[in-house]
């Protein structure tokens, strides 16, 4: 397990015996290709945190990590205050509840959940308690006599997290665990979690590319792309305030309007003068940037708004109603697509095909200049 060219690093962490996580420098290539590219995080105890990002931004490889079944070519993985580099999985405070649920289908639910603590030879009398106890909070323990062939799905699921539980780890793993549940399902899972996370105060680090779910569950988020985060906040903070263009246009729906300069606070775009409040400093006129303003935040207007109000003229292409919005899609003249999100209640009532206005909040406007992401 141990690498000579890894040096643990664990005195320069605060050193508890909590669920604290702390990544320091974390690395990891296969082959050639860097899918996590010196990560450093600091996971506080008793924290719900999700890995957030696009299929191969190397979240996946990152758990792996701090579960053990990856070793990093470089840095350090402490957890509850010490470096877990040398450490085996099984010996390891975490637990991991994987996509795949894996569940032995010739035992019951029981035995099931019972399999590890046998085989680390616990007691027959604590197993009991804690299978007991573990499928009570998973809300299983009225099917632990079934096999799991006769489980719906996210029972299956509740099963798989219930074995987790069975070892009262310090920090719970989840990959995607719910990827392969219906969309109710999901949702009624996404609230259950977290109401359990609360109660049980352990870590979770859970991973997920979907971002309603994250938003939905988490403290705090990590987004990642190309093995490298992008942005860490609470959810309020990476959607509304979005370090670069990437965590912009990954988290809830984006416009994104490519113009120039002209002074500080007005871009000129293929179609208009464009005004926002809010640009990085040091822009010089002329630097190409990227505008971004949320679906949510563009009204769409038959009449033109007053002077002063941002607003870009075009023609109103789709109507869709998504049940809880109203969903536009305007083109304007140099055929930029504008979409525009808004409650059926504040809806005005409009034809496609009409000429139509998108405005927007002078605020809501925001400018990243378009560095490539790595
Ligand atoms: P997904 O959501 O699709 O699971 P991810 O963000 O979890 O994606 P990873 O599975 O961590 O991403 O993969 C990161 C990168 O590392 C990808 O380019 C992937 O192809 C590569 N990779 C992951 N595991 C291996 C492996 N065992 N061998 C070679 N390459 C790998």
């Amino acid at each position: 397990m141990s690498d000579t060219s890894v040096k643990p690093i664990v005195n320069s962490v605060v050193n508890d015996d909590t669920g604290s996580v702390h990544l320091r420098s974390v690395t990891k290539s296969y082959g050639n290709a860097p899918a996590v590219a010196g990560v450093d995080l600091d996971v506080q105890s008793g924290e719900f945190i999700s890995l957030l990002g696009p299929s191969g931004c190397g979240k996946t490889t990152l758990l792996r990590m701090i579960a053990g079944f990856e070793h990093p070519d470089a840095g350090d993985i402490v957890v509850a205050g010490k470096s877990m580099l040398d450490v085996p999985p099984h010996k390891r405070p975490v637990n991991t509840v994987f996509q795949s649920y894996a569940l032995f289908p010739h035992m019951t639910v029981a035995e099931n959940v019972a399999y590890g603590l046998r085989q680390k030879r616990v007691p027959k009398a604590e197993i009991a308690e804690r299978v007991y106890e573990s499928l009570s909070l998973s809300r299983m323990e009225t099917f632990a006599d079934r096999t799991p062939q006769k489980l719906s799905g996210g029972q299956q699921q509740r099963v798989a997290l219930a074995r987790a539980l069975v070892n009262r780890p310090k920090v719970l793993l989840l990959d995607e665990p719910m990827s392969a549940l219906d969309r109710k399902l999901r949702e009624e899972m996404q609230i259950e979690l977290k109401l359990l996370q609360r109660q049980l105060g352990i870590t979770f680090i859970f991973v997920t590319h979907d971002q309603q779910e994250a938003l939905s569950m988490s403290d705090r988020i990590v987004v990642m792309q190309g093995g490298a985060i992008q942005q860490l906040g609470s959810t309020e903070q990476v959607y509304s305030e979005p370090a670069n263009a990437f965590v912009a246009g990954f988290i809830g729906k984006q416009n994104f309007i490519d113009a120039v300069v002209v002074s500080p606070g007005v871009l000129q775009s293929a179609d208009a003068e464009l005004i926002t409040s809010r640009m990085p400093d040091g822009l010089a006129p002329g630097t190409a940037v990227r505008a971004a303003v949320r679906a949510e935040a563009v009204r769409v207007t038959s009449g033109q708004p007053a002077s002063g109000i941002p607003a870009l003229v075009g023609t109103l292409a789709g109507i869709s109603f998504l049940g809880d919005v109203m969903q536009y899609v305007v083109i304007t003249p140099s055929g930029q697509e504008i979409i525009a999100r808004t409650a059926p209640a504040q809806s005005e009532p409009l034809s496609t095909g009409a000429p139509v206005w998108c405005a927007w909040d002078l605020a809501d406007l925001r400018v990243f200049e378009p560095e490539p992401v790595a």
